[in-house]
């Protein structure tokens, strides 16, 4: 079977990967230039663990190809696969599905054969049938069917989660279709990964709902973390105490600065203009919205308090940009909304990331870029936790204490224990623990 996939991107580049490990012919193609030539030299474009080995390994085998040149692997293909961006559309909040639609125009004319083309992309209800349309308009002749395939990798796991999903997804109305989608999954379904065909309609809204529910549920520990303070509780026993509830679940319970990254703030935004639109509108997940956005801006102003009440002239280590670890993803940080907000207040910030610096680095101008965390924490009146990558959990704090001139340590996601930090001379802070914990 051939694969063509349309969009090297994170999620891509990786199912592109994935499915030519599982033995299929893909060709991958993007309109990057940069990206493209990256990967023609057998390089991976973004950094994701495990990925620059699986590529080398098809590539090697002859499975896995590049192209800029989307014509011939269209022509040749069983299977297209949408996986270009769908970003927050500038002004109401909607997925922006220019590039969606964009690349349904140029693949047409190539369609050759029954082709099934599919969305990976996170989609919009109604995206499958509209492309239906265009399709029909462009290419009257075309034997082909639309289905819709969200993807629930998340970077930073990205190979373990596509190869060992909780579920595949398939949204489809065509018996072809779904004999060509079970012989993709094979090799999952054999493993007992359940593949689930259902309409497209609810294959759609399932990749928003998942996405708004889990958003809702960082938000909600997150309140949780600023009652604890309020109260005297601790934050960690009590998301660990009801996490013991299969009904809750302990995932996704860790309070933090806000959730960020390329999928939850847009995914969020999108599912609150379709309900909307729809006149059913989601009141749970429009606070949602609300509470994520204005917990960035507490976190700045949580570290401004923690500074004596001013950042004005005062030096501060920022550890970790990217919106999680494992990542060098930038997009909706959080970090870019709090790094400005400290600048602003007069602070000049230091800043170490492991892998993030690339992107970060036109997204945070005026920062002075480190080479490590000790390098970026030398002379820093406060340091602060913002992304909980592992090497910072070894830190010796007796030894950051002494690189910095101040004694501030603020661990936006609690990596560090409040005794662990005392002990090194450190004044700590932490989110929904009481000073002890
Ligand atoms: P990305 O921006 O990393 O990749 C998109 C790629 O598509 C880019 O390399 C771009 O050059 C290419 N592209 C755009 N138009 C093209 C065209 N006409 N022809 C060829 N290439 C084209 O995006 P991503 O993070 O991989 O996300 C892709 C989709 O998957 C989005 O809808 C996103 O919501 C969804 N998704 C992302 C994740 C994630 O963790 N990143 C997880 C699940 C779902």
């Amino acid at each position: 079977m051939k694969i063509c996939m349309i969009g090297a991107g994170y999620v891509g580049l990786v199912s592109a990967a994935c499915f030519s490990e599982f033995g299929f012919d893909v060709t991958c193609v993007d309109n990057n230039p940069e990206r493209l030539k990256q990967m023609e030299e057998g390089r991976s474009p973004i950094y994701e663990p495990g990925l620059d080995d699986l590529m080398a390994r098809n590539i090697a085998a002859g499975r896995l190809r590049f192209s800029g040149d989307l014509g011939p692997a269209v022509k040749a293909a069983d299977i297209v696969f949408l996986a270009v961006g769908t970003p927050m559309r500038r002004g109401d909040g909607h997925a922006d599905l220019s590039y969606v639609y964009g690349a349904v125009e140029e693949l047409a004319p190539y369609l050759d054969g029954f082709t099934v083309i599919t969305t990976k992309s996170t989609v919009p209800v109604g995206t499958s049938r509209e492309i239906q349309r265009r399709l029909a308009a462009l290419r009257p002749d075309a034997e082909y069917a639309v289905c819709s395939n969200p993807e629930f990798l998340r970077e930073g796991s990205a190979i373990q989660d596509f190869t060992h999903p909780d579920r595949v997804l398939v949204g489809l109305d065509d018996a072809r279709a779904q004999e060509v989608m079970e012989k993709l999954y094979k090799p999952l379904s054999i493993r007992n990964a359940p593949v689930m065909f259902v309409s497209r309609e609810s294959a759609e809204l399932a990749k928003y709902a998942a996405n708004a529910f889990l958003a809702l549920k960082i938000s909600f520990i997150n309140e949780i973390a600023d009652l604890c303070e309020e109260v005297g509780a601790n934050v960690q026993e009590v998301a660990s105490a009801i996490g013991k509830d299969r009904r809750i679940g302990d995932k996704f319970l860790h309070p933090g600065p806000g959730y960020g990254g390329s999928c939850f703030p847009k995914d969020v935004s999108a599912i609150i203009r379709t309900a909307r639109e729809s006149k059913s509108p989601l009141s749970i997940i429009e606070q949602v919205q609300i509470v994520n956005d204005e917990r960035k801006i507490a976190m700045a102003g949580r570290i401004v308090k923690a500074a004596n009440g001013s950042v004005r002239d005062k030096t501060i280590a920022v550890l970790g940009v990217t919106f999680k670890p494992n990542t060098d993803d930038m997009r909706d940080a959080p970090s870019l909304v709090i790094v400005p907000m400290l600048q602003e207040r007069g602070a000049t910030v230091r800043v170490y990331d492991p892998q993030g610096q690339k992107q970060a680095e036109p997204l945070l101008p005026g920062v002075t870029w480190c080479a490590d965390a000790n390098d970026a924490i030398l002379g820093a009146d406060v340091a602060v936790v913002l992304t909980e990558w592992n090497e910072f959990r070894a830190l010796d704090l007796k030894a950051a204490r002494a690189r910095m001139s101040g004694d501030v340590l603020v661990d936006l996601r609690n990596i560090f224990s409040a005794d662990a930090a005392r002990a090194a001379g450190l004044r700590y802070h932490s989110i929904g623990r009481p000073v002890s914990a």
